[in-house]
């Protein structure tokens, strides 16, 4: 190292002056030296200080160059997390060691319906679940999860605490709409009661009137068999919500896709006609059709079920008069119509009987064998097709059921 030499040098100017100064005793040659060491010592010094000079400003230049780069970092960083809580679909607000809302992006301010920014979040008090949230966290310092209603909305919330050096600095606050997944969970909730109640009702029928046959001993053989005959009848009604239940649960699952095969359409509206045709001449019904050709890429199972319900109620729900069917082409798509003289449906149950079982009549449709998740089916498949169907219906006077499917070219 450069000073180690330095000391060397001055080490051995100083040595060899004591020397001649002990050994030769020489005012002119002592005065020599002196001046020698005073050079040596003043070059010596202002090299040192030279040296410091540099070690300094190559020293504040690697520190201001640090701190250049944690500022670009820091900058990247922010820009990173402003772009990130844009397109996080979610809700988030910053708030800081005095209570300061530092940061908040669009998703909040929409939730809420406030301006956060540069508030202190006691302002947010009219927001008060909210509010109630904030403040818990900010005051424990903790982590917390909790789930609040506001304008009819849900949402989660989760508080995360900043440290910095175990010191508190602040919230992360984060809030995602969840209405859409309570209202499923709702939905499903409703569901599961709606199904026991209609198990229970053929299954209660059963267990009472086996019940009577077992305890009657002397009953009569005609109503033993009337007995039998009802606990069938409650029986086949318990397969055919089972049944439908089961196409349901299989089309609501979210990887579920239709497999869609070129089929003539006019054929399965024949075949499913086919199948009902006995008993609508039983009910002397005068039953008119009119269907045209054409090759649909459908699924030929589910929408001869979809055709099948519509004539099937149709049939159930007309006493007399006809039942109607048609299917015409009409530029991008295939029109399926079937209309009856029946009893009709009031406009206000228009929507609602395409809801999972819903019955306008409840006592009709048991007597009829219906579950009450025909149309809710016939309507889910529908959907899958890329389609639609809708009602037009009159009070006492009939109903028109329109199918409309998308014709792919
Ligand atoms: P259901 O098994 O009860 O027939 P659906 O889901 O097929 O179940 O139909 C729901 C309800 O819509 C029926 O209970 C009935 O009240 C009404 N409905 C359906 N089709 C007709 C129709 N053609 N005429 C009158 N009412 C109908």
């Amino acid at each position: 190292m450069n000073i180690r030499r330095d000391i060397i040098n001055i080490t051995i100017v100083y040595l060899m002056t004591i020397l001649y100064v002990v050994f030769i005793q020489e005012i002119f040659g002592i005065a020599i030296f002196i001046l020698v060491l005073y050079g040596v010592t003043i070059t010596i010094y202002i090299s040192i200080q030279q040296k410091l000079g540099e070690d300094k400003e190559s020293t504040l230049g690697v520190v201001l160059q640090k701190l250049n780069q944690t500022k670009k970092e820091n900058e990247e960083t922010y820009k990173h997390f402003l772009s990130l809580s844009k397109t996080l679909g979610s809700g988030v607000f910053m708030v800081n060691d005095e209570g300061m809302i530092t940061f908040s992006n669009k998703d909040i301010e929409n939730y809420f319906d406030i301006d956060l920014n540069q508030k202190n979040y006691k302002e947010i008090v009219e927001v008060t679940p909210l509010y109630r949230f904030v403040d818990k966290a900010y005051l424990t310092e903790e982590t917390l999860k909790n789930q609040i209603k506001y304008n009819e909305r849900y949402y989660e919330l989760i508080s995360k605490p900043i440290f910095e050096k175990d010191i508190f600095t602040g919230s992360l606050i984060l809030a995602h709409d969840i209405t859409q997944l309570k209202t499923a969970e709702k939905f499903q909730k409703r569901f599961t009661a709606d199904v026991s109640h209609e198990l229970r009702t053929p299954l209660s029928a059963i267990k009472g009137f086996s019940e009577i046959l077992n305890r009657d001993d002397e009953m009569k053989e005609e109503d033993k068999s009337e007995f039998i005959s009802l606990i069938q009848k409650e029986a086949d009604r318990m397969e055919i919500i089972l049944s439908d239940l089961l196409v349901i649960s299989k089309l609501d699952r979210i990887d579920y896709e239709l497999e869609l095969l070129p089929v003539n359409i006019k054929d399965i509206i024949e075949e499913s006609i086919t199948v009902l045709k006995s008993k609508i001449n039983e009910k002397s019904l005068e039953l008119n059709i009119n269907v045209e050709d054409c090759t649909l890429a459908i699924n030929k199972v589910k929408v001869t079920q979809v055709i099948l319900n519509l004539i099937k109620n149709a049939l159930n729900y007309t006493d007399e008069g006809y039942i109607s069917i048609s299917g015409k082409i009409d530029q991008k798509f295939y029109i399926i119509t079937v209309s009856d003289s029946g009893i009709g449906i009031a406009k206000d149950k228009q929507d609602v009987i395409f809801k999972r079982f819903y019955r306008v009549d409840k006592a009709r449709s048991r007597d009829t064998g219906g579950s009450g998740l025909g149309l809710s089916i016939s309507k889910n498949v529908v959907l899958k097709h890329g389609g639609d169907i809708s009602v037009e219906s009159e009070l006492n006077k009939g109903s028109v059921f329109t199918i409309k499917l998308p014709i792919e070219k």
